[in-house]
């Protein structure tokens, strides 16, 4: 299967898209992970895309897109891949669609997580990443064994903090440039026959089950041989 995830920052993308990649067999790519990463580790790409991110706006598409078409060619996407994050415009969209139609592939679904905005708001301002292995956790998490919140990440142990671009400031600017730049793609994936709407607003299960079945409804499901799973040759 090759889908996309859309929805406003804070929907619940990244989440469901390691669920959905998981139940799948098939890698989760979020954009926003791999520029965190290397701004991190201080890589070119990472001194390029940082002042970007800290500003909630896109990094360009030429740096962007090139990324993503590198990684989604790479040998263990032949059975399909969730991409997270990825496209923001509809500039990057036609690019994605342009790369896979040159290997006779296709994109199967666009599954766009619906919330209102105040919940987004709302997860985004109470979300904590671990600072080591970049685990993301909602209020009211992480919790250690005794079911109390914790305040270390119960993955890696390291400190948690919240993400500089999580910040009340950065995150008005990242709804801005949503509503500008990202929506326009619901148009874009509805016109085509692939967008899936589901309620995100609920428990990560609850959401899930309901991606799932969405999915299944068009006849996309784990297992299935269908264009998702045909593995056309790179
Ligand atoms: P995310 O983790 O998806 O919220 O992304 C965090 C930040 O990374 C965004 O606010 C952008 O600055 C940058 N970013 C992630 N994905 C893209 C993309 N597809 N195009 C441009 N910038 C991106």
């Amino acid at each position: 299967m090759r889908a996309v995830m859309l929805g406003l920052p804070g929907a619940g993308k990244g989440t469901q898209a390691e669920r959905l990649a998981g139940h799948f067999g098939i890698p989760h790519i979020s954009t926003g992970a791999i520029f965190r990463q290397a701004v991190q580790q201080g890589t070119p790409l990472g001194r390029r895309a940082k002042a970007y991110m800290e500003q909630g706006a896109l990094v360009p598409d030429e740096v962007t897109v090139g990324i993503v078409r590198e990684r989604i060619e790479s040998e263990d996407c032949r059975r399909g891949f969730v991409l997270d994050g990825f496209p923001r415009n509809l500039e990057q969209a036609r690019r994605l669609d342009a790369a896979l139609e040159r290997n006779g592939q296709g994109l199967d679904a666009a599954v766009h997580l619906v919330v209102p905005e105040e919940v987004a708001v709302r997860r985004i301002t109470s979300r904590r990443v671990c600072t080591g292995c970049g685990a993301t956790y909602g209020a009211g998490e992480p919790r250690g064994e005794d079911g109390s919140v914790v305040g270390v990440c119960p993955q890696c142990g390291q400190s948690l903090a919240q993400r500089a671009d999580d910040s009340e400031d950065v995150l008005r600017q990242r709804l801005l440039v949503y509503e500008t730049n990202t929506k326009p793609l619901l148009d874009y994936y509805g016109e085509r026959g692939i967008r899936v709407d589901v309620d995100g607003d609920g428990s990560v299960d609850a959401v899930f089950g309901r991606i799932v079945e969405g999915l299944r409804a068009r006849g996309i499901q784990a297992g299935a041989v269908g264009r998702a799973e045909q593995g056309t040759p790179l």
